[in-house]
């Protein structure tokens, strides 16, 4: 389906042509795994379709359930899968590296953790220059604190509302959205303003925002802070873009209070804004640390923390150790996409793909009044639904209702935000305008069906 014959009718949306085969698949079906993974797996609170979605391939941007059935995979595996599913050049460095060794621990030498972290190094700007590596987020915001508490002598952390910056017990206390907070101890932790431009209460002017860092400095600490941390765009939170200017200010006022400051680049790094490589740059600042992971590694359980050899060195007092971070294989998988990245272009890619998509989202948006908000850069883009555009009343039962309905026609996409009315648009950075314009249409023709 083309742009503009969706703009006017409601043809059903035609996934566009793939050239690839799915193998027949032979295993276990959804119900099976479903029954298995209820009984031996914790319980989620993870969205399931209704009816449970079996996948069991990918190829690039798309996915392929029980029945070889296609689906654009507008989600990449939670903003994980940057390059795309089994993308050739990683299969082949993670492959040749296994068959070699899969794991060696950091006592030895091993050249593919050296060559891996020269090349994160590489692309950091400033004195960012050393690198740990680890397994997840979450371990990376958590290494992030300890740094950040160690060199300022101080405990207290900020971090905003609406965040998400992981589950462990100490991440938990960064993270400020409701569905994630267990009642256990939260730490020394402020969370301040949201200076989210749609829903906040100062709309995009950063500089009330930060007053309100300043006043919890001033009255809610000692006037000491260990940090602060924040991602540029809040991924799980809703692809909220933090006001501009906002993080300039709030850096100079936590730096002056003896703190460090933390990007938190786990969804935003490596070119998917398509302005810039780190989201931080989008703002115009420079961190102390800056944490990342998810798209690093493809799919691979991989993250890391980067940060000054001035910072670095608190944590030489005692031994600082992982076993599996920076494994022989999830650091050839990592090298590999930097270079996958940097080959295809890729966040130039995301720069143009990203704004047609929310260029023709900013036209259906005139077409459908329950898009409140169209927001995002690159390929990480939010999609608000609201029943009052006015009184901004999330549209929660709605949104579920055309996320099934995505589905049905062939596209997977992200929920979330602080009311769960927030399609979150953050595919493969391999997905093209077609892809684009099949999403748009899908979610013309579900709306148009409410
Ligand atoms: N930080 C951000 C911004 C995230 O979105 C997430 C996960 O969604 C994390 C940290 C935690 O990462 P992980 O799930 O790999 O522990």
């Amino acid at each position: 389906a083309s742009a503009s014959a969706s703009a006017s009718s409601l043809a059903l949306p035609e996934l566009p042509g793939f050239d690839y085969q799915p193998k027949p698949y032979k295993g276990p079906l959804a119900d099976e795994v479903l029954q298995k993974r209820k009984k031996y797996l914790g319980p989620s609170l993870f969205y399931y379709y209704q009816k449970p979605l079996n996948i069991v391939e990918g190829k690039m941007q798309y996915l392929y359930d029980e029945s070889g059935r296609r689906y654009l995979d507008a989600f990449a595996g939670i903003v994980t899968v940057s390059c795309g599913h089994c993308h050739p050049d990683i299969l082949d460095a993670i492959t040749e590296q296994s068959k070699l060794l899969q794991h060696a621990t950091t006592i030895y030498l091993h050249h593919a953790i050296a060559d891996y972290a020269e090349a994160l190094a590489s692309k950091m700007p400033g004195n960012l220059k050393v690198v740990y590596f680890v397994n997840s987020g979450t371990e990376a915001n958590e290494l992030a604190m300890l740094m950040a508490r160690l060199y300022s002598g101080n405990l207290g952390m900020i971090a905003l509302r609406n965040a998400y910056h992981g589950g462990s017990s100490n991440t938990i206390g960064l993270t400020a959205l409701n569905t994630w907070k267990y009642p256990i101890p939260q730490g020394e932790i402020h969370h301040v303003l949201n200076p989210n431009p749609y829903r906040g209460v100062f709309g995009s002017d950063a500089r009330h925002y930060a007053e309100d860092v300043q006043d919890h400095i001033d009255h809610g600490t000692s006037g000491k802070v260990a940090g602060f941390i924040a991602e540029t765009i809040q991924g799980v939170g809703g692809a909220v873009e933090l006001a501009p200017g906002y993080l300039k200010l709030v850096y100079d006022m936590v730096h002056k209070a003896g703190g460090v400051c933390i990007a938190d680049e786990v969804q935003t790094g490596f070119g998917r804004t398509g302005s810039h490589y780190w989201g931080f740059e989008t703002q115009g600042v420079v961190p102390d640390i800056v944490t990342m992971a998810k798209g690093i590694g493809n799919g691979l359980p991989l993250g890391a923390v980067v940060t000054t050899p001035e910072i670095a060195s608190v944590l030489a007092q005692k031994v600082q150790f992982n076993t599996f971070g920076g494994n022989p294989v999830c650091s050839a998988g990592g090298l590999a996409v930097l270079r996958v990245l940097d080959k295809e272009k890729r966040q130039k890619h995301c720069a143009e793909v990203g704004s047609h998509m929310i260029q023709r989202l900013n036209d259906l948006q005139k077409k459908h009044d329950i898009i409140g908000d169209v927001r995002g850069r690159g390929l990480m883009v939010g999609i608000e639904l609201v029943t009052d555009r006015k009184e901004k009343t999330p549209a929660k039962a709605e949104t579920g209702v055309l996320f099934e309905k995505l589905r049905e026609l062939g596209v997977l996409v992200g929920k979330g935000g602080l009311h769960g009315n927030v399609f979150r648009i953050k595919p493969p950075m391999c997905f093209t305008r077609d892809d684009a314009d099949f999403l748009v249409d899908a979610l013309d023709y579900a709306i148009s069906k409410l």
